[in-house]
C-alpha cells in the first residue's frame, strides 16, 4: 500500500501541469512546494510566453484560457538587433505572437489548476531525499516548516524541481539517467523588473534582445516592456571560465547603455537564475522515476525559453504515467513513452538547436554586424530556425561572395556546416529508441555531432 498514486515535487510550470493532468485522470496526487503557498510563481523569468504554447496544452490536456489578469501586454512580434546597434531584424507572425506576464500571479494560476483538478497541494514542504526499495524509487522524505522529516511512499516519483533537479541528482550511479549537467550546459542570468513613471515604452507590444558577444557571450541582453511604464529587462550568458558573473555585467553594461535605466525607476523585483540550455537529458524516465520542466532540462537552448516545454513535458509524463498506473507496471520500459513522445513533440527541435547554440557562441560580432547590414541573415530566416531547428539561410552564389573571407573559417561554410550537423542530430533523435535497451547505443551517435559543433570556428 503506498500513500499516493504519484508525488510530484516542485509546484512550478512543469510540476503543476503534471499534476493538473493526472488528477484530473482521477489519480491520487501530492504536489509538493518548498515555497510558502502565497510565494509560489515568485520566480527570476523574461515572463514572455508565445501563445502557440497553451494552444497545444489546451489540445493535449485541456488546459483552460489564461486568465486576462495575469497578463501584463499583448505581445505582437520580436526585435533583435545587431552588436553595433545599427541594424534591427524584426520578427512578427503567429508563432511570436504572445504576451508579458505577471510571473506570480501566473504561477498561482497554475497551481490552483493542479488543486482544482484534484491534487493535494503542500506548500512549505520540501523533498529532501529520494527512498528507494530495493534499489527502486520508492518515495520521498519531505520536511514541512515546523514539522519534523516524514517518509511518503508513491508509485511514481516525479522530479519537476526546476534547474537544481534535486531528485535527480540523488539517482544511484547505475540508472540510466544523467545526474548531473554540465556548467557548460547551462545559462546563468540577472534580471530586474521596474515600474518606469518617467519613461514610456512606445512600442511595447514588441519585446527586444540585444545581441553582444563580449558581454552576453552564448547570450543576450532582453528589454521586455510590460506595458508603457513597466520593463523586465536582464541578460544570459552561458557560464564560461574567466567570464564575468551576470549581476556585473548588468551593472556595467546594461545600467549604462538604455535610456530608460537613467530615468527614475522604481524597482519591482531584482534576481538572479539558472537554466539549463542543452538538449534533453537522454532519458527523461527510470523505474518509477520521471522528470518534468528544468531539471529535465525541457528547455530551448536558443533563447532559454522554457515554460511553455515544461508544460509540454508535463503533459506527455502526465499521459504516460497514467497509462503505466492504468497497467500497473510503472517500471522504466512502462514509463518509457514518455520519451520518444516528448522527443518528438519539442526534443528533436531542442537537439538540433542545441547544436545551433555551439555555433553561435563563436560567431563574433563583426559578424553578427556584417550578416544584419548585408541582410544575409533575414528575419524571418531566424524565427525558422528558432521554431524548427533548421537553418534554410546561407546558399546561393551571391551570398558566397558576400561572406568569402570573413571570420577563421568564412562564415558561409560554418553556416553550411552547422546546418548538416543540425540535420544529422535530427536524424538521430528521430530514431530514439522505442525501449530502454536501445538507449546505449543510441547514446553514442550524438557526442560526435556535437563535438563537432563545438569545433566549428
Ligand atoms: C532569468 C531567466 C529568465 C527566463 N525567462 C523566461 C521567459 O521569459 N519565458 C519562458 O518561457 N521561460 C523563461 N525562463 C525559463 C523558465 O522560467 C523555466 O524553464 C520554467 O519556469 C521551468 O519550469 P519548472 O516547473 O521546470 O521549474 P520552476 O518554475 O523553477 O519550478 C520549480 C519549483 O520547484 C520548487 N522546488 C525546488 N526545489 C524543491 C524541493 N527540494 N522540494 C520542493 N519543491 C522544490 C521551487 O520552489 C519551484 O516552485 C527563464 C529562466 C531564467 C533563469
Amino acid at each position: 500500500m503506498v500513500d499516493y498514486d504519484v508525488i510530484v515535487a516542485g509546484a512550478g510550470t512543469g510540476g503543476s501541469t503534471v499534476a493538473y493532468t493526472l488528477a484530473k485522470r482521477g489519480h491520487s496526487v501530492l504536489l509538493i512546494d518548498s515555497k510558502e503557498r502565497e510565494k509560489i510563481g515568485y520566480k527570476t523569468c523574461g515572463d514572455a510566453l508565445g501563445s502557440h504554447h497553451l494552444k497545444e496544452l489546451k489540445n493535449l490536456i485541456g488546459i483552460p484560457d489564461l486568465p486576462r489578469d495575469i497578463i501584463e501586454y499583448d505581445v505582437a512580434g520580436i526585435d533583435i538587433i545587431a552588436p553595433d546597434r545599427e541594424n534591427r531584424l524584426r520578427m512578427t507572425g503567429p508563432t511570436t505572437t504572445g504576451f508579458s506576464f505577471n510571473r506570480h500571479k501566473m504561477g498561482q494560476w497554475f497551481v490552483n489548476l493542479a488543486e482544482g483538478a484534484g491534487a493535494e497541494v503542500r506548500a512549505s514542504t520540501r523533498a529532501k531525499k529520494l527512498l528507494f526499495d530495493q534499489d527502486r524509487v520508492s518515495g520521498v522524505r519531505v520536511l514541512t516548516t515546523g514539522e519534523s522529516d516524514t517518509d511518503l511512499t508513491a508509485r511514481i516519483v516525479i522530479d519537476a524541481t526546476g534547474a537544481t533537479g534535486m531528485l535527480r541528482r540523488q539517482l544511484p550511479e547505475s540508472s540510466p539517467v544523467e545526474r548531473v549537467v554540465a556548467k557548460e550546459d547551462m545559462m546563468v542570468a540577472w534580471r530586474d523588473v521596474y515600474e518606469t513613471p518617467d519613461y514610456t515604452f512606445d512600442t511595447p507590444e514588441f519585446l527586444e534582445i540585444y545581441w553582444d558577444q563580449d558581454q552576453t557571450p552564448g547570450g543576450y541582453t532582453w528589454v521586455f516592456p510590460q506595458g508603457k511604464n513597466r520593463v523586465n529587462v536582464g541578460l544570459g550568458l552561458m557560464i564560461l571560465p574567466g567570464h564575468r558573473k551576470p549581476q556585473e555585467i548588468y551593472d556595467s553594461f546594461v545600467r549604462t547603455t538604455f535610456d530608460f535605466m537613467k530615468t527614475n525607476l522604481v524597482e519591482l523585483d531584482s534576481s538572479g537564475g539558472i537554466a539549463p540550455v542543452r538538449r534533453p537529458i537522454d532519458t527523461l524516465v527510470d523505474d518509477n522515476f520521471m522528470l518534468v520542466g528544468d531539471s529535465g532540462a525541457q528547455v530551448n537552448p536558443i533563447h532559454g525559453g522554457g515554460i511553455g516545454s515544461s508544460m509540454l513535458g508535463g503533459a506527455h509524463a502526465g499521459i504516460t504515467a497514467s497509462e503505466a498506473l492504468e497497467c500497473n507496471d510503472t517500471s522504466i520500459e512502462s514509463l518509457w513513452p514518455y520519451n520518444p513522445r516528448y522527443m518528438e513533440s519539442y526534443g528533436i527541435k531542442q537537439a538540433s538547436l542545441d547544436v545551433f547554440r555551439w555555433f553561435l557562441l563563436n560567431v563574433t560580432n563583426e559578424e553578427i554586424d556584417f550578416a544584419f547590414k548585408k541582410g544575409i541573415v533575414k528575419a524571418d530566416d531566424l524565427l525558422d530556425t528558432s521554431m524548427t531547428g533548421k537553418v534554410r539561410f546561407g546558399t546561393g552564389e551571391k551570398l558566397k561572395r558576400l561572406v568569402a573571407g570573413i571570420g577563421k573559417v568564412p562564415l558561409l561554410m560554418r553556416v553550411n556546416k552547422v546546418a548538416k550537423l543540425m540535420e544529422g542530430i535530427k536524424e538521430v533523435y528521430r530514431k530514439y529508441p522505442n525501449s530502454p535497451a536501445g538507449l546505449a547505443d543510441w547514446k553514442k551517435q550524438i557526442e560526435p555531432i556535437y563535438t563537432a559543433a563545438k569545433g566549428l570556428k
